[in-house]
């Protein structure tokens, strides 16, 4: 049978814990049920979750909150998501921990071998894009209405309402730039445009652009004084959030494929004293894994420890590049290196929410059928995403943006926004800077907490060690 397994629901629980005081008098009485084999009202006061036994998702959808939201198990059809019956029970409509943790666990990922060019789930076999709920917290929905039905029992019941808790009191804001590229001028950067212009690789930009970019290159690297270069842009970035209270996180690339990841390496003077710089005013300096990463240990432990060698500070955290990201191999990868969190789960192509979830989650591996000890920052929204793979323009990411902003709000969670320093130069995408700023003003404005990966692990788990990179 299809129900879901005692695990499972313990896994599920503990994530709602993040929402709720447990209160263990009320803990004690939840009650997981297979509704073809029990009477669900041989119990009285109990608060009842009926089980689903269905191996695939049968969506229904129903309003919370003002939103359509999905119910990827229901059990009764209507509207109601919970009931008090004659017999003092709360009963569930809907199998929500299943549907939980069919978000939470990524178990869609793994029901498909068929992967895009760079080896990556794609987007379109998503549940979220088919139901095009990729936009929403499901999730945390799902957990709101559980505490809603704990509230109306214990309403019933004549006892106070449950204890809620959230992350934020607000939203968490949590930017960070993957740097993936440091020298728009490097001589391999002017060479590819040649291959751009001769029709060898995909066009960034229009064609005359590309040819003009490609005259400047070769002016600069002919011209001995010539020393400012639009990818290195680092102080811009350190000033800027400094002015504006944000402390973000810079993931850095070590160079390993000679086409697919940086051209630098983390030996570099000038990228070590870099990460000293940030390091020392409070941002935080994190791992952004090769492409062989994410399914190569050695690979992984290697760059591990070149970037605690070169920046004095083991990494906490971790983005993998381009968000390759396999289940649960990447996971297991990272764990043993000694990570505490990736923040590589969002999908490349569309902006939202890969596991459904605005909250920090711990991921489960479903093939030893136990729960992962790392955490999941979740990326919600990755520029590239928006004005490449979407090929919308920055007014409908400014849109995008707000609209998540006030989905993590509603629930004090976070809103996360991967920028690449790459994407501030004019001379490509002329308008940027002024968008990009005023953007950061216009999310200042929402008054979130800035906070960086590594902080908000350590704030998470208690680990002060964490806190401090
Ligand atoms: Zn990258």
């Amino acid at each position: 049978m299809a129900y879901i397994s005692e695990n499972k629901i313990q896994y599920t629980l503990s994530h709602l814990a993040h929402h709720w005081y447990e209160d263990d008098k009320i803990r004690s009485l939840f009650r997981f049920k297979d509704i073809s084999k029990s009477n669900l009202e041989d119990h009285e006061n109990s608060i009842l979750f009926p089980l689903s036994d269905a191996t695939e998702p049968e969506p229904v959808f129903i309003e919370v909150r003002k939103t359509r939201i999905p119910i990827l198990f229901p059990i009764h059809s209507g509207e109601e998501a919970f009931r008090i019956d004659g017999a003092g029970n709360l009963i569930y409509s809907h199998d929500f921990i299943k549907s939980a943790f069919y978000f939470l666990s990524g178990q869609q990922e793994l029901k498909t071998e068929e992967r895009d060019f760079i080896g990556r789930y794609p987007y379109k076999k998503s549940i979220q894009s088919k139901l095009n709920c990729t936009h929403l917290p499901v999730v945390n929905y799902y957990f709101d209405l559980i505490l809603q039905g704990l509230d109306f029992w214990c309403n019933h019941h004549g006892f106070k309402p449950v204890r809620r808790k959230q992350l934020f009191e607000n939203f968490g804001f949590l930017l960070s730039h993957d740097v993936d590229r440091i020298s728009f001028y490097h001589p391999r950067e002017v060479l590819f445009k040649i291959k751009q212009l001769m029709g060898l690789s995909p066009l960034y930009y229009s064609k005359a652009l590309t040819f003009k970019l490609f005259v400047k290159g070769i002016l600069h690297n002919l011209n001995p004084f010539s020393t400012k270069d639009p990818w290195w842009n680092f102080d811009y970035l350190i000033e800027l959030e400094k002015k504006m209270g944000i402390r973000s996180s810079f993931y850095f690339l070590r160079y390993e494929h000679r086409n697919m990841d940086s051209r630098y390496t983390f030996r570099k003077p000038k990228i070590k004293k870099l990460m000293r710089d940030l390091i020392d005013q409070g941002f935080e300096v994190g791992l952004h894994g090769t492409i062989a990463s994410s399914e190569n240990k050695e690979s992984m432990l290697q760059q591990f420890a070149e970037l605690s060698q070169a920046s004095s500070t083991a990494p906490v955290g971790i983005r993998q590049h381009f968000l390759r990201f396999n289940h649960p191999q990447t996971f297991r990868i990272q764990h043993e290196t000694g990570l505490k969190y990736d923040t590589s789960l969002g999908f490349a192509e569309y902006d939202g929410y890969r596991n459904g979830y605005c909250y920090p989650f711990k991921p489960y591996d479903l093939e030893r059928n136990e729960v992962i000890d790392i955490w999941e920052i979740p990326l919600v929204m990755m520029e590239v995403s928006v004005l490449n793979y979407r090929g919308v323009d920055f007014e409908e990411l400014r849109r995008a943006a707000i609209h998540l902003i006030s989905e993590a709000t509603k629930f004090g969670g976070i809103f996360s926004l991967l920028w690449h320093n790459c994407r501030l130069d004019e001379s490509q995408y002329p308008g940027v800077v002024d968008f990009y700023e005023s953007l950061l003003h216009e999310i200042t404005d929402l008054k979130p907490d800035s906070i960086t990966g590594a902080t908000l692990i350590g704030r998470i788990t208690g680990d002060p060690k964490a806190a401090t990179t």
